[in-house]
């Protein structure tokens, strides 16, 4: 109680160098620094050397219209993913919702009506207590004023674990895994989560909100994986 209450009453420091930052939470340097993904595919946000369309998504395009994804998965960024995912760090939650709030502020396009932070198995909800995409979702939500919907989406049955298989292998085990029960007719809806490794799972989530009526599904990933 003390200690929460003195911190308030210091400046704010930079959570990278330490240094006085008298509000956000990164300095001006740290932040230019960070491993933005500015140069990406502008359909499914896959790092790239100047920004253009995948050979990928030529090949197939993408079921969600467009995907942005603040960073790359690399480090301090990597870092944070990481502590947030498996070690309830929320802060971490605070920090990339809010670099991301930035970004996404600064844009020309459109905010989404509707944010759907990409719900976990209920069984590996119970396990871990809570979504990390949740919590970076809540942020946003906040900050950008958009209605954060928790319960439209649903995943039905768990999927398993998709390190090391194939695309079209990562494809046909999403298939049919989420349900979403809003009613998302002529909606612009973007569905939020941590980390996008090859997008097969929002690939299937934009299959289901499309279903559901939705007009336009973007995807916000707080990093990407090359
Ligand atoms: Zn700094
Ligand atoms: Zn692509």
């Amino acid at each position: 109680m003390v200690d929460g209450f003195i911190e308030r009453l210091l400046p704010q420091r930079c959570r990278i160098c330490d240094d006085a930052t008298g509000g956000p939470l990164l300095c001006d340097a740290c932040t230019l620094e960070l491993p933005w993904n500015d140069a990406a595919c502008v359909r499914c946000a896959l790092p790239m050397a100047a920004p253009g369309t995948c050979p990928d998504c030529l090949r197939r395009a993408p079921r969600f219209d467009t995907a942005w994804a603040a960073f790359r998965l690399q480090p301090p960024i990597q870092h944070g993913v990481h502590a947030l995912k498996y070690h309830a760090d929320f802060a971490q939650a605070r920090l990339l919702g809010e670099l991301m709030t930035r970004r996404l502020r600064a844009r020309a396009a459109a905010l989404p009506e509707r944010l759907i932070p990409v719900p976990l198995h209920p069984l590996r909800l119970m396990r871990r207590g809570y979504n990390q995409a949740v919590e970076i979702a809540r942020v946003i939500a906040r900050e950008c004023a958009i209605t954060l919907d928790l319960d439209g989406a649903r995943r039905t049955r768990p999927t398993e674990d998709q390190i090391g298989q194939s695309r079209a292998a990562r494809r046909r085990n999403m298939r049919g895994a989420f349900a979403v029960r809003a009613d998302l007719a002529g909606q612009h809806v973007a569905l939020v989560d941590d980390v996008m490794t090859t997008g097969a799972t929002f690939d299937e989530l934009a299959r289901a909100c499309r279903a559901a009526g939705a007009e336009r599904v973007e995807v916000w990933a707080a990093a990407r994986t090359p």
